[in-house]
């Protein structure tokens, strides 16, 4: 297995692999790039088919989050981790231990929080081991009330404004009654993207691989349940994929029906010039780590220090300005919308010392 000639590696600045033997830990940490701050991105557990496919994806991860932060404008470089193994089978306290003190054995260099496959209980078993963990600590909300630190309410609240935006730049309406919307993956994310967009009276059509999941869709939001391969070529207005990478892709591109794309799922696009596919259909793609931020937005102002629930929301908010500026210098610069979005942030870590002027 190659790294340094694999494909997807972009200079990072360190991968690093973890095996624990009495656990069963395999795990890969990636920091792709740190002239910002410390790599801060989630810690994800999968049962990725092969170890290849697991590199594959820390390495698209932890590029997508130097990106991600540096767009959001974070004083945060980009890293992210991988388990390989099932999170409803394979996860204990012991490989969490582990995992933790793998964590602690990059010095601080790489901070883990939330993704796919981890959840708060499991982060505050690693931070037994490290202090390098955010999206632990008990937070107030906007109305006062305290949540956990589970980054997920803040990334589907920065979705479903991203979506807003999309909806605008493209459909040239402000309301989402009615709006047609096609979910994949109703997880921690997705699901509470869904609460927002039934809340503003859309109608929405999901899937998920856990049927629990998508009945609860279906149950508390009135939403149509559809099998995995439909959901590509429903006749609705947004596409939002919430579940993996890699989606947007020959197979599913040419299905599309959806005006605008618009969802949480890191590293939507199988490569770049699905991006300009997208662009050449005239479907608005948001690009994923313009639209996802809010929940690095969330655990960065945590790990900061400086959590204050407004400054965090008024933030997140900052997506849609994102977006726009992002949707408007794309169609003015004929561009797909991440080549726009590559741009902007490339400029920002690139030249750190600039940049900390707007941070
Ligand atoms: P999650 O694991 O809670 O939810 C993902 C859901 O997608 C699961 O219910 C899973 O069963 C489903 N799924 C997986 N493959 C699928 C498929 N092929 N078809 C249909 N459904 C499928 O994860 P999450 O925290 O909701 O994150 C969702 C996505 O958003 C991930 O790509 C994650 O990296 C990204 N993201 C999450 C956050 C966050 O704050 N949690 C932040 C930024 C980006």
């Amino acid at each position: 297995m190659n790294v340094f000639s694999h494909p997807d590696f972009d200079g990072h600045e360190r991968v690093l692999f973890g095996h624990d033997p009495e656990s069963g830990l395999k795990a890969i940490i990636a920091i792709h790039n740190s002239n910002l701050g410390p790599a801060l991105g989630g810690c994800r557990m999968w049962p990725y088919p092969s170890e290849a496919e697991a590199l594959k994806d820390v390495l698209r991860l932890s590029r997508g989050m130097t990106y991600k932060s540096a767009l959001a404008n974070l004083p945060l470089g980009g890293g992210k981790a991988v388990i390989i193994g099932d999170p409803r089978r394979d996860k204990t306290p012991e490989l969490l231990h582990a995992m933790g003190r793998f964590i602690e054995s990059a010095n601080g260099n790489y901070i883990t929080a939330e993704d796919s496959g981890t959840s708060v209980p499991d982060l505050k078993l690693m931070a037994e081991e490290t202090s390098y963990v955010a999206g632990i600590m008990e937070k107030p909300c906007a109305d006062g009330h305290l949540r956990s630190g589970d980054p997920s309410p803040s990334t589907a609240y920065g979705v479903y404004r991203g979506l807003m935006s999309g909806v605008e730049y493209r459909l040239g309406r402000t309301d989402l009654a009615g709006l047609k919307v096609a979910i994949q993956g109703v997880g921690n994310v997705g699901f509470r993207l869904a609460k927002h967009l039934h809340q503003a009276g859309a109608e929405l059509w999901v899937t998920d691989i856990y049927r629990d999941m998508v009945q609860r869709c279906v149950n508390e939001l009135g939403a149509t349940a559809v099998a995995s391969d439909e959901i590509y070529g429903l006749d609705v207005d947004v596409f939002s994929p919430c579940a993996m990478g890699g989606i947007l892709n020959d197979e599913t591109i040419s299905q599309l029906k959806a005006k605008v794309i618009a969802g949480a799922a890191n590293n939507q696009l199988e490569s770049p010039h699905h991006g300009a596919q997208l662009r050449d259909k005239g479907i608005l793609y948001a690009p994923d780590y313009a639209i996802n931020s809010g929940g690095i937005i969330d655990v960065g102002y945590e790990r900061m220090g400086n959590f204050d629930p407004k400054a965090v929301n008024e933030h997140i908010e900052s997506i849609h300005n994102t977006l726009m500026e992002i949707f408007s210098r794309a169609d003015h610069e004929q561009q797909p919308t991440h080549a726009i979005a590559d741009q902007v942030a490339r400029e920002r870590f690139a030249h750190p010392d600039g940049n900390l002027q707007n941070a």
